[in-house]
């Protein structure tokens, strides 16, 4: 972990990268990726992700 981290998000579904200041985040603040509309969440990980 480091700067970095805090200021780019990366998908862990497409690997899509963006800057954390542009991208969405869902009504629990938890990052949308810009890509492929996965959501970042921290209890569930990769492949927990909810779609619309
Ligand atoms: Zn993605």
């Amino acid at each position: 972990m480091g700067p970095t981290d805090r200021a780019v998000f990366t998908c862990a579904d497409c690997g899509a990268s963006a800057p954390s200041f542009g991208i969405d985040y869902d009504r629990l603040g938890y990052p949308v990726c810009p890509a492929c509309e996965a959501v970042e969440s921290p209890l569930g990980g990769p492949g927990a992700r909810v779609r619309p």
